[in-house]
């Protein structure tokens, strides 16, 4: 079998193309425009990055953008306040604190102090208890696991994935979990493994979808994939490439595509798998929280 290669990058135009026309439309019925600001402290130069790709692509949206670069320097209660001043500004509507966060400061108070109702990276203590108490209509849910799910629906053509078996390789607050939190709400079985996990082939051997969320490249190997399961690689890995020259490197997942892509029914390819998702997941929180500002439905996706 050769699998089908999911292609996130379509999916993610498809989704902004879908946060677009909804924006224009909220802001022709209702006259709010989403708004989103981004806080990045120091100068960490991939942090610089994502935070570019995130004002970009909320410009081509139709959002208010607002981006607040902050000196490494800056104190915990100075972070605080400008955060207090972005849950109190009605023009936004979403509040992302990229991390990470210089070590003087306490990365949980800050992601704390940000309004639920503005948290579109879904990391607040009441957006994560809404996911686990199955309140996904009120929630924000993380935009990685929510671009994943994504992923994994239109792969199986269903929302509802009651009968299938699911294991999600890695239990972060950040993947992990959310993402076996997702999938029990469209009713797959779950399991999570992790690094105490024994037997980890023989477990993935039984998923009908499997998730990588490790950190690890390449691990989950060919022979460990039940043929025709849907295998969605979340790992972002960079390694040596001798082959393309000396001293280059490329992007591998946690899933060693050329071999998985032997036996699963469908899979994601690193790059252009989840990672696309990320960002087109977080434009559409941030829609989905000046939807809620303005009484009116968030379109479904
Ligand atoms: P974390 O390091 O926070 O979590 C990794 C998880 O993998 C842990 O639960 C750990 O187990 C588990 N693990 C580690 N080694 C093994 C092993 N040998 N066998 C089984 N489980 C193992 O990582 P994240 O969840 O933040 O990220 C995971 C991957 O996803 C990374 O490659 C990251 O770059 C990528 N990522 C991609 C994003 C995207 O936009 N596409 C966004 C976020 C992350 P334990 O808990 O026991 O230590």
């Amino acid at each position: 079998m050769t699998a089908q290669i999911i292609d996130g990058k379509a999916v993610a135009e498809d989704v902004v193309e879908q946060v677009k026309a909804a924006t224009a439309d909220l802001v022709a019925k209702s006259g709010v425009k989403p708004g989103i600001a981004v806080v990045i402290v120091g100068e960490d130069p991939a942090s610089q990055v994502y935070v570019r790709s995130k004002g970009r692509k909320a410009t081509e949206c139709g959002f208010h953008s607002v981006t607040h670069t902050m000196d490494a320097s800056i104190s915990q209660d100075h972070l605080l306040t400008l955060v207090n001043q972005l849950n109190a500004d009605p023009a936004i509507h979403g509040i992302l604190v990229q991390l990470p966060l210089p070590d003087h400061i306490d990365e949980g108070e800050v992601i704390q102090a940000i309004a639920p109702d503005k948290d579109v990276d879904g990391f607040h203590f009441i957006n994560v208890g809404k996911l686990g108490t199955g309140q996904t209509d009120t929630a924000f849910v993380p935009c990685t696991p929510a671009g994943s799910m994504l992923l994994t629906k239109r792969a199986l053509g269903r929302d509802d994935l009651s009968g299938l078996t699911a294991v999600v390789v890695g239990r972060s607050n950040i993947v992990g979990k959310p993402m076996a939190n997702l999938l029990l709400a469209a009713n797959a079985t779950v399991t999570i493994a992790h690094s105490r996990t024994p037997d980890l082939p023989g477990l993935v051997a039984t998923a009908d979808i499997v998730v990588a969320a490790v950190g690890r490249p390449q691990m989950v190997r060919g022979d460990w994939i039940k043929p025709g399961a849907c295998v969605i690689d979340v790992g972002i890995n960079r390694i040596d490439a001798p082959e393309k020259g000396e001293g280059k490197t490329r992007l591998v997942g946690d899933v060693h595509f050329e071999e998985c892509a032997q036996v699963a029914g469908s899979i994601t390819p690193v790059p252009g798998g989840v990672g696309p998702m990320t960002i087109a997941m977080l434009m559409a929180n941030t829609l989905t929280g000046a939807c809620r500002a303005a009484g009116v439905e968030p379109p479904p996706l």
